[in-house]
């Protein structure tokens, strides 16, 4: 999936919309959606398997009881001896030995025959139902029975689990360990999967210093690259932080260049706005192609989406709570896309506002909100501030919020759609 290096650079495609014009939230995210690399699946051991999705139908070959065996420590007997056994009247059988679990050949019995029998030892030709120990007793080589065993009782048949052929996983399915514990006694030892993205992380800024770093005048620490490695990780992919980088056309460049040997997918956060120093849509585009969108939403605005050979990369805005909603809204659906996963978007409820909110008309608005649930209903809060740079209330927040592009005024008590900012 990334092994564009040699290949990247030099299309220098660039599109960018008209000032005036801004691009939908779903238009924008169908179009990110639409340019991802179909993943290619590899073959995994088993034990590294887990969350990932299968990319194909596991079959069993083998049934599963793969013999006959006893569900009970008890004796196996031939159930016609039995049917009249009782509390007050017991049957008896003589009993021949023992067959613990993992016995090869367990000794066949006639009428009037049984032998000792351990939970999942295999079933002895001859015998059709096992007695537990509990309604037996036995003494000098025989067995009394107090019940009369019912047919095939605790009994395990073959393929009782399993049938030799039946489909046991399909493709699109993401392996949970129970999944594992099937497939390991199938003996399907290696799997085909979608593997985990790496996501190549930098922060674009001449004024921010690592978060190690004390600030000197004008300098702030870098949020960003921190957060989004967390959320990329959260996604279900492997961050691998490239750090800071200035605004400056060369230095970008070789932050592209540099990483896209373990890159599946680039995220950028700064310098994607209409400023100066806004260099990241302009280098994208000479490496490669490049999109920058006004898109309906706030916060989020601005957006640049580029391919370098098949490597998507997001230049998310760069103030934080910009790049986390932007981050939520395109980046994670692409990340979960392309690890084939089907749960692309975060869970959803409907909630009830505790309080007006006003929202910009022909933006879809993503307001940070504290979630509670009154009997059947959930109301949604705003945690505060709701500017651009103010993490505490993303911090304060377990939803979003949307306000859709249509709706200026939310009154108290109306509804809205609140995704859910979950580990899932
Ligand atoms: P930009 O998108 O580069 O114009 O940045 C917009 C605002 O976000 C500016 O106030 C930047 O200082 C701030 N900012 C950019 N990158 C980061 C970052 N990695 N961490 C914290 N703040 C940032
Ligand atoms: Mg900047």
């Amino acid at each position: 999936m990334s092994d564009a290096a040699a290949t990247f650079g030099g299309e220098g495609r660039t599109t960018i919309t008209d000032a005036q014009e801004l691009l939908s939230v779903d238009a924008q995210r169908a179009h990110v959606l639409e340019h991802l690399p179909e993943p290619d699946p590899i073959e995994l051991k088993l034990a590294d398997s887990l969350g990932l999705v299968l990319a194909e139908d596991v079959v069993s070959d083998e049934p599963i009881p793969a013999f006959a065996n006893s569900a009970m420590d008890g004796y196996a007997v031939v159930r016609e001896d039995h049917l009249d056994a009782t509390g007050e009247t017991p049957t008896r059988a003589a009993v021949l030995g023992t067959v613990p679990a993992g016995a090869s050949e367990p000794t066949p019995i006639g009428s009037g025959e049984a032998v000792r029998i351990m939970t999942g030892a295999p079933l002895p030709p001859g015998a059709d139902a096992i007695v537990p120990v509990e309604v037996t007793r036995e003494q000098g080589g025989t067995v009394e029975v107090f019940r009369a065993p019912r047919a095939g009782e605790f009994v395990r048949t073959v393929g009782q689990d399993v049938q030799a052929g039946q489909g046991l996983l399909a493709a699109g399915h993401r392996i949970r360990p129970a999944d594992i514990g099937l497939l390991a006694a199938v003996g399907a030892g290696r799997v085909h999967c979608y593997p985990t993205p790496r996501v190549v992380i930098f922060s674009t800024g001449d004024e921010l210093v690592p978060a190690a770093q004390r600030p000197g005048p004008g300098q702030l620490r870098d949020a960003n690259g921190p957060m989004l490695a967390a959320m990329v990780r959260q996604a279900g992919a492997i961050p691998y932080s490239a750090g800071i980088v200035g605004d400056d056309r060369k230095a970008l460049m070789h932050a592209f260049d540099s990483n896209i040997g373990h890159a599946d997918m680039f995220l950028t956060s700064g310098g994607v706005s209409a400023g100066m120093f806004d260099l990241v849509r302009d280098v994208v585009g000479t490496l490669g192609t490049v999109w920058a969108h006004k898109v309906a939403m706030k916060p989020g605005m601005p957006q640049v989406f580029g391919m370098l050979g098949d490597v998507p990369v997001f230049g998310l805005p760069g103030n934080p709570v910009s790049s986390f909603v932007s981050f939520e809204v395109f980046v994670r659906p692409a990340i979960r896309t392309i690890q084939g996963r089907r749960d692309t978007l975060r869970p959803a409820v409907r909630a009830r506002v505790t309080e007006a909110i006003d929202a910009p008309a022909d933006k879809r608005t993503f307001v940070r909100v504290r979630l509670r649930r009154e009997g059947a209903t959930w109301t949604a809060t705003p945690t505060g501030d709701q500017g651009s740079h103010v993490l505490t209330s993303v911090v304060r927040a377990d939803g979003l919020a949307e306000v859709p592009e249509d709706t200026t005024r939310v009154s108290e008590g109306d509804k809205l759609t609140v995704h859910l900012l979950v580990d899932s």
